[in-house]
């Protein structure tokens, strides 16, 4: 870009003692920069070697994602517990729309991992089925999508409450005497690759 370092000078920051140098106008996109680097000189603590570094007291590590936010747009940190600091961080910084990309990838890498399930066997069945073959009769051939493992299949028994007197089909029951039975089920232990 045709800017003079007169008009977009580097700035020299001191984030909690780890010390940035970048241009002013990278650092201005964020309301509190834009302040800070007003001409309001009586707002500044000087630090470093040279005494040439803005001190701001807030935390260096995070930062650093904080600046390469305001240098490309984007963020690309992996692990929640950053992203929560960086959230912090986004918004004492004035930015928000930094904030809500954080709240995106919270979303998407939680949504990107593996999940264990414990499901039906029948249910399972019906999941391939849906996915691989809807127009198909039910078939047991059918191979299991890649997405899905199943870890461990085994017989258990689940309780049920029914009623064992008799209705008509279209007669729903009124009777309070239900029995519990124990009915057999199918269940597996399944994973769900992301
Ligand atoms: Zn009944």
């Amino acid at each position: 870009m045709g800017e003079t370092p007169m008009e977009n000078p580097i700035v020299k920051i001191n984030v909690g003692g780890k010390p940035f140098y970048t241009k002013q106008n990278t650092l201005v996109q964020s309301k509190y920069f834009e302040v800070l680097l007003a001409n309001n000189m009586d707002k500044r603590i000087y630090v470093g070697k040279n005494s040439d570094e803005i001190f701001i007291d807030r935390n260096g590590d995070i930062f650093r994602h904080v600046l390469q936010y305001l240098r490309l747009g984007k963020i690309f940190v992996k692990e929640e517990n950053t992203l929560k600091k960086v959230k912090i961080e986004a918004n004492y910084y004035g930015l928000s729309d930094l904030e809500n990309q954080v709240d995106a990838r919270v979303k998407y890498l939680s949504e990107s991992k593996d999940q264990y399930m414990f499901m039906d066997s029948d249910k399972l069945l019906e999941e391939y089925m849906e996915k691989f073959n809807p127009s198909s009769e039910k078939s047991t051939t059918q191979k299991a999508p890649k997405s899905l493992q199943v870890i461990k299949c085994f017989d258990t028994v689940e309780k049920q409450t029914k009623c064992f007197l008799p209705h008509t089909a279209s007669e729903s029951c009124t009777h309070t005497n239900h029995k519990t039975i124990e009915v057999p089920v199918k269940k597996a232990i399944v994973r769900r690759y992301a």
